[in-house]
């Protein structure tokens, strides 16, 4: 029936299962993988990775699916693109021979966070300066008698040219493994309809009934706690870009007063940042083991965690600035925040990259099918 070759099992059961559902066709109105899947009549690999990159794992149509098990069909949609989703980041990551670190990434979270705070510890003490790990102060520059500012601006800015340049790499990989390069779906349209599919989480919605991923009985909490992330991460990384404009064009030094911009952009992102990792760290627990992937890596686990550990670092280094904890609290946030710089490429927050680029992809893909008069779901 399926003359395609697959690189895996999980993309041959994908493939299998995507055929099935291409039949069916009940869950249409769900969410935009159904729309795209009914674009094609068969599936290669990068069709998959970009039908699984589209999935949000709300568990909707599981809850609906008359062929799921215990039917001979064995349709379990959510999973199976759980699984291929998990292995199209380690498939397309740049430079190649890192992809066994998403295998272990809950390991490399923890041994990269170790090695950073301790590696930020050990390096104040050898600067020739161990008191000034020890010295209290929230005057401005106070942060620099600890780190100099062009060693922390030197060491973050190769940390995240790194990061940019690796997933700038893999996303370049993935975009032409999905076709979606020779379709030249990156126009202007597409990436702000995805854009606004993204800012809103539309497609985790289930159709409208709410995600039914988590079994605790409240069907937006998913959505929430996605949100709380997603923006916090946003407001952390505007509060960053604040400081630097002030450093470089103000020549005003960190720390700032409490009411200043960057202080009050980190304060309500390094909040969002605890409570939605902390909401979505709760909701693996109450997940419904039926849909989750088979891949047990601690992907999502050791990311979210090491976003609470960033922003808790943050929020106590405002709150015990003018202390003797500072030097210490300032070397834990620093090193956190390096860790999670190095680990960026080959983790979970790839996983917000890859589904913002799927979007880009099916606004283009849905635009040109009304065009031609064919009907585009969702
Ligand atoms: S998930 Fe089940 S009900 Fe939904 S389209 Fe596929 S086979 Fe049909
Ligand atoms: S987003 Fe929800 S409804 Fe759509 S394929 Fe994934 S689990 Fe099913």
């Amino acid at each position: 029936m399926n003359a395609i070759e697959h690189a895996t099992p999980a993309l041959a059961e994908a493939s299998r299962l995507m055929t099935v559902c291409n039949s069916c066709r009940y869950c249409e109105g769900l969410c935009a993988v159904f729309p795209a899947m009914e674009a094609r009549r068969a599936f290669n690999d990068g069709d998959l990775d970009y039908l699984a990159n589209l999935c949000h794992a709300c568990g909707a149509c599981h809850a609906d699916c008359q062929y799921a098990p215990p039917h001979e069909f064995d349709v379990n949609v959510p999973r199976v693109l759980a699984d291929v989703r998990e292995e199209s980041y380690a498939r397309h990551v740049w430079p190649k021979a890192f992809a066994p670190l998403f295998a272990r990434n809950g390991l490399l979270v923890a041994l990269a966070v170790a090695s950073s705070v301790a590696a930020f510890i050990a390096g104040f003490v050898a600067a020739g300066d161990p008191q000034a790990l020890w010295a209290a102060g929230s005057e401005p520059g106070a942060f620099y008698r600890v780190m100099p500012h062009n060693t922390m601006a030197g060491l973050f800015g190769l940390a995240g040219a790194y990061a940019l340049v690796a997933m700038a790499m893999s996303l370049r990989g993935f975009w032409r493994a999905t076709g979606a390069a020779s379709a030249g779906a990156a126009d202007w349209t597409s990436i702000w309809q995805a854009a606004m599919d993204a800012a809103r989480l539309r497609y985790l919605d289930g159709g409208g009934a709410g995600c039914t991923s988590d079994t605790s009985g409240t069907p937006d909490r998913r959505r929430i706690a996605h949100h709380a992330t997603f923006y916090g991460f946003l407001l952390c990384a505007a509060a960053t870009a604040v400081a630097t404009l002030y450093h470089f064009v103000l020549g005003r030094e960190a720390p700032y007063p409490w009411w200043d911009i960057p202080v009050v952009l980190g304060t309500l992102g390094g909040i969002g940042l605890i409570v939605g990792p902390i909401g979505l760290l709760r909701m693996r627990l109450s997940r419904s083991p039926v849909i989750a992937s088979t891949r047990r890596t601690g992907m999502d686990t050791g990311f979210l965690a090491m976003l609470v550990l960033v922003a808790a670092s943050g929020l106590a280094l405002l709150v015990l600035r003018a202390s003797p904890a500072m030097g210490l609290l300032l070397a834990f946030h620093l090193g956190t925040v390096f860790a999670l710089f190095v680990t960026m490429p080959y983790g979970k927050f790839v996983h917000g990259l890859y589904r913002f680029m799927s979007l880009v992809r099916h606004s283009h893909e849905m635009r040109l099918m009304r065009s031609s008069g064919a009907p585009a779901g969702k």
